[in-house]
């Protein structure tokens, strides 16, 4: 009678012949994959692929692959789906994952193509050329008032008015990532590279450590449902403050910080005892109406000097109505998290099929708030698996002011997506609180790569700039008319607002 139905998913290869028998690979595993007795020993069913030992191996003799296990074919019954089953049958739980949805739907970003110019206006050299990246995050007046500077010239007129803006150097910024679900050197990382950058990180719902206080103007503080870290000091210390009611890779339900992540830094930057869980409701108690989110927004930009206020929501039906709502509360962006959006843990039924694609959110919200009127309003920030700086290009066409990258600033940072973020054992030193992993992310270096990371997606972003014959990022925003689609369907082009190419 076996124990277990399901076999390993990777299998883990040494070449004896070439290994030194440093007993490296056991102290860079995470997992807890090999045992050493004179020389390694991995046991398979704990591999994820994460790569950690493959990288630091100094004689290059591991090799991970995927166990072909000979499963008879079937269309219907995937191999995934039925080890699933053996999974829960002998479970009995609810199956957690980490990072974005991995399932096959059809990827919009990549069903799009850009324009470039060639007789009709001419292209710009952007090494020659100044291209424009600056943006600005917050509410914008339909119209402004000016007055005579009294020297022949002309300044905005006192009293205009005006809502407070965060400007960006780029239109990128990193996307919430609690303080518990990912270590400190990653908050650190991202908070030096923002400031170095000019852009924003974002704290998550787990509040912020004081070590972050000298990055506080590069620094987006967010309001979720456990009010976690929340009080007037941290309100006041943000560039801009975001209200947090739903995450694409997880619609609908809230969040849970198992208690082994809550050591002393993180319940005391949380505000909640050391070892308990941190459980934030799928709702926040205090929101159930548009009214009441008003209310919310009003209460928060009293409390901060009224700084520009977000509210962050899961790419969900009707989207485009929910934003519309949000921006009449009073909310100066709307961030918008598509279905395949990063998590540190979350079920995987949920993630896998709940929500729906970044790229037809943004279209329906940009357009949406075009028609009511309201669109200066508020900005619109997109995530959700923004992987390259074409898709931030395309999104920007579709209506994004500006876009927010999580997975890929972790990429950046070693994470090679093998998904195990819930389990807290992290190799790469990234989702875990563990000391002797999250010390392998020193801040310096980390800041270092997402800097570099960003500067190539802003050099990309002007060289398509050039191509289109724009010499500024916000003569892209919304310009769907330099889009076209390859391959997608007339009703979805049609919600997209994008012609199919040849048109
Ligand atoms: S790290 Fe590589 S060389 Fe060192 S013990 Fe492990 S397999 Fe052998
Ligand atoms: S952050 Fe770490 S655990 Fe999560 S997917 Fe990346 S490498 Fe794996």
């Amino acid at each position: 009678m076996p124990t277990t139905l399901i076999q390993p998913e990777f299998l883990v290869e040494i070449d004896y012949d070439k290994c030194h028998k440093c007993g490296r690979c056991v102290q860079q595993c995470g997992w807890g994959v090999y045992s050493f007795n004179e020389r390694p020993f991995p046991d398979d069913t704990k591999c994820r692929a994460c790569h950690r030992c493959v990288t630091y191996c100094p004689a290059h003799c591991i090799k991970i692959k995927k166990n072909d296990l000979a499963l008879r074919d079937n269309a219907n019954w995937s191999a995934e789906q039925r080890k699933n089953v053996w999974r829960q049958a002998e479970s009995g739980g609810v199956m957690l994952t980490g990072m974005g949805n991995d399932k096959f739907y059809q990827s919009v970003f990549d069903h799009l193509v850009l324009d470039a110019c060639q007789v009709t206006n001419p292209s710009i050299d952007p090494l020659r050329e100044p291209m424009e990246l600056r943006t600005y995050l917050g509410r914008k007046p339909d119209s402004v008032e000016v007055e005579s500077d009294g020297k022949g010239g002309y300044r905005l007129k006192e009293g205009a008015g005006i809502a407070k803006n965060v400007k960006l150097d780029a239109p990128i910024i990193f996307s919430p990532m609690s303080y518990g679900s990912v270590s400190l050197n990653v908050h650190k990382s991202l908070a030096m590279a923002a400031e170095r950058l000019g852009i924003l990180m974002n704290t998550g719902e787990g509040g912020l450590h004081a070590d972050l206080y000298p990055y506080q103007d590069n620094v987006i503080v967010q309001v979720a449902s456990g009010r976690f870290g929340v009080n007037p000091e941290y309100l006041q210390r943000g560039a801009a403050i975001e209200i947090k009611v739903g995450q694409g890779a997880k619609p609908g339900i809230g969040g849970h910080l198992p208690g082994e992540k809550i050591n002393k830094e993180v319940s005391t930057t949380r505000m909640i005892p050391q070892g308990s869980d941190a459980i934030s409701p799928a709702p926040h108690h205090d929101i159930y109406s548009i009214e009441d989110l008003r209310q919310l927004i009003y209460s928060l930009k009293e409390a901060s000097g009224y700084k520009p206020v977000g509210v962050k929501i899961a790419a969900v039906h009707n989207v485009g109505a929910i934003a519309s709502g949000i921006v009449r509360a009073g909310a100066d962006y709307v961030y918008l998290d598509g279905f395949k959006g990063g998590t540190g843990a979350a079920p995987a039924i949920i993630r896998d099929h709940i929500g729906i694609p970044l790229e037809i959110a943004i279209a329906v919200v940009d357009q949406r708030l075009r028609d009511e009127g309201i669109r200066n309003q508020a900005s619109i920030i997109a995530a959700g698996s923004i992987r390259s700086s074409a898709d931030m290009a395309k999104a920007i066409a579709l209506g994004a002011d500006v876009v927010a990258i999580g997975s890929a600033s972790l990429m950046a940072l070693g994470c090679h997506l093998c998904q195990g973020c819930h389990t807290g054992c992290c190799s790469w030193g990234l989702t875990t609180q563990k000391a002797e992993l999250t010390r392998r992310v020193d801040p310096e270096w980390g800041a270092e790569r997402l800097t570099n990371l960003v500067h190539a997606w802003s050099h990309e972003l002007q060289e398509i700039l050039g191509a289109l014959g724009v010499n500024a990022v916000e003569s892209l925003r919304g310009s769907r008319e330099r889009l076209r689609a390859v391959g997608l369907d007339a009703q979805t082009c049609e919600i997209l607002g994008v012609k199919p190419a040849g048109l």
